[in-house]
């Protein structure tokens, strides 16, 4: 995103923080030392864990300083996510600046407690978090869709002329998502993968034993389309498998020329 940008033509300022977690970084970890996880220590407290102190140095540092914000994520650890925005679309701003982004998916919800996301939108800043790809990998499609939404989400903000930006595709919305979960241990063999469609009950895969014995098959817990899923082929029962945004609805482009 930076070397896209031209200072000169640019209205406003950037703060682009390419580490937050710096120990996450250089350990190739989520948690922190003490075993926290950063993006549930926020609004942090200067006085608290080592978690609650990096927290509160980028509130105080980055967010009190800014008028929106855009929170860049791949998936968790051994997930892979479908390029999406998740923001609270109830709030116009929010909104508007989701559509904007035009990844192939938005979805709807609250962030979760102690997120970045969450002490953001609780200052009344606009924030999105784009989700994408799986962590320690680059994903060339999906890093060029975030690198895209970026640009294009600071045009629609007027700090950038966006006029030679890429068209965005359709955009399907949904405010509802859940995961399908392991009925058993054992190897998975995955049949659907990011973006698929699925109907409720649909067979998604299996879980056999390691001679390709005892096989059960997986079955979708409701109809949507398929927004992340894990990246193991060794699953325990209960482990989250396939997530899925429920109820999605296409963004008219009527509706984000107005949003
Ligand atoms: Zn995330």
């Amino acid at each position: 995103v930076l070397r896209r940008l031209d200072s000169n033509e640019l209205a406003g300022c950037v703060l682009a923080v390419p580490i937050v977690n710096v120990f996450g970084f250089i350990h190739q970890d989520r948690y922190l030392p003490d075993r926290r996880d950063l993006n549930r220590s926020f609004p942090g407290s200067a006085t608290g864990s080592l978690a609650a102190r990096m927290a509160k140095l980028f509130m105080r540092e980055v967010v009190a300083v800014s008028t929106h914000g855009i929170d860049l994520h791949t998936g968790s650890n051994h997930r892979t996510n479908l390029p999406q925005v998740r923001a609270d679309l109830d709030d116009p701003q929010t909104r508007r600046c989701a559509l904007a982004f035009g990844a192939p998916m938005v979805i709807h919800g609250e962030a979760p407690a102690g997120s970045l996301r969450k002490a953001v939108a609780k200052k009344g800043i606009p924030v999105v978090v784009f989700e994408a790809g799986e962590p320690l990998r680059f994903d060339e499609a999906a890093i060029s869709i975030g690198v895209d939404g970026v640009l294009r989400l600071m045009a629609a903000l007027g700090m950038r002329d966006g006029s030679a930006d890429p068209l965005p595709g359709p955009i399907v919305e949904s405010r509802k998502r859940s995961w399908v979960r392991a009925r058993r241990s054992g190897i998975l063999r995955l049949e659907v993968g990011l973006g698929d469609s699925v109907r409720d009950r649909q067979r998604i895969g299996s879980i056999e034993d390691v001679l390709g014995g005892n096989s059960v098959p997986m079955r979708s817990s409701h109809a949507g389309i398929i927004i992340g899923h894990t990246a193991k082929p060794l699953v325990y029962q209960g482990d989250a498998i396939v997530h899925i945004a429920r109820n999605p609805q296409p963004v008219v482009w009527d509706n984000l020329a107005k949003a």
